[in-house]
């Protein structure tokens, strides 16, 4: 047995060296998959997931030219181009959400980094949100100290600031910031008191030893970020990596298995590119220790289909929302998924031996 495969379930490490890591990355799947559930149920309830909705505040028009994203103003990936949201818009779409069983509610920004003039209508969003009840996460850019403060101050409870891959493949996806300001603004973000949201891509070109690298800098942050979002590169038309390999859905299991072992207490996010996985691979992701997920790019409601088929996977997987708030209708919805799956069994994601 190697050493990676002795790690004990609740060490909770700030030194990964890369070898370490790559001896994870190295080993055959079902062991690296059984060492990453046994860290996982050390920490959590395995049939539990945390669920969090995602709203564009501020879209395209970025200065920044990150080559996976259609936000970049350098791009012409066809994206509209939408103003800072009203606050009044965002509450509202905060209590769609609630409704919708999300306990936070993240609020996204296209900026390069919040100007003086947004900061007030920022952190007004922060305070209505938090005032239905949500859990509230903002990703605004890079921060200075003072904006750090403001958003703290607010009540912002985590800030989404990704590192997106090692410091060695960085200068081929980025170039107008330097990996070193993006820790400057996770160190600001620690400072203020806040919790923090950072992961990465997976997909991009990058090799093992990148994603080793990835994982090695958000492990060996002096605190584990809270929440580590694990994206799957999306190839949007008219962005640098349009033409990306497609990746291999077993690789992407492995980094959520490894980030698993590597921040035992984090929760691990299924981010983007979920849309694109399939029932199977989500539920392989789950077994690694994925423990959270965004319902969704955009803003969902109960009525939503997309939304509809996440509850439906959980169901069939025995997953409960974490901390999911009871709805006095609960049993009406449990009826109706039961039926739609009922109704799914007689065509397409069951295999029918009979026939
Ligand atoms: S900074 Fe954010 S919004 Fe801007 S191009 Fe990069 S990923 Fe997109």
């Amino acid at each position: 047995m190697t050493a990676a495969q002795q790690i004990p379930a609740a060490t909770i490490r700030h030194d990964w060296t890369r070898q370490e890591v790559l001896d994870l990355f190295a080993l055959p799947f079902s062991d690296l998959l059984f060492i990453a559930q046994q860290v996982h149920r050390a920490h959590f309830d395995p049939n539990r997931v945390q669920v969090s909705t995602l709203c564009s505040i501020k879209t395209g028009a970025c200065p920044e030219d990150c080559a996976y994203c259609p936000q970049s103003a350098r791009y012409d990936t066809g994206l509209e181009r939408e103003k800072l949201m009203r606050v009044e818009k965002v509450v509202e779409e905060a209590r769609a959400a609630k409704a919708s069983g999300a306990t936070r509610f993240c609020m996204g920004a296209a900026w390069r980094s919040p100007k003086k003039k947004d900061m007030p209508y920022v952190t007004q969003m922060v305070r209505e949100v938090k005032a239905l009840g949500l859990e509230t996460c903002m990703t605004l850019g890079m921060l200075s100290d003072e904006q750090a403060q403001e958003l703290a101050d607010a009540g912002l409870d985590y800030y989404n600031h990704n590192l997106d891959t090692s410091p060695e493949y960085y200068g081929e996806i980025i170039t107008t910031r330097t990996y070193q300001d993006r820790l400057e603004t996770l160190e600001r973000v620690r400072a203020a008191g806040m919790k923090v949201c950072a992961g990465g891509i997976i997909g991009m070109g990058e090799g093992e030893r990148d994603r080793a690298g990835l994982l090695m800098q958000l492990a060996n942050l002096p605190e584990h970020p809270e929440s580590v979002p694990i994206n799957m590169l999306v190839r949007v038309a008219g962005t640098p990596l349009e033409k990306e390999r497609d990746l291999d859905p077993f690789e992407f299991i492995r980094c959520i298995a490894v980030a698993r072992i590597m921040m035992p207490k984090s929760h691990v996010r299924l981010s983007a590119g979920r849309e694109q996985m399939s029932d199977e691979m989500q539920a392989l992701a789950f077994l690694a220790g994925a423990n959270s997920i965004f319902y969704g790019e955009k803003l969902l409601t109960t009525a939503n289909p997309e939304a509809n088929k996440d509850m439906q996977l959980f169901k069939r997987l025995g997953i409960q929302p974490e901390e999911y708030q009871q709805h006095a209708d609960e049993a009406e919805v449990e009826a109706e998924l039961e039926a739609q799956i009922a109704e799914r069994r007689n065509d397409s994601f069951f295999y029918n031996a009979a026939k």
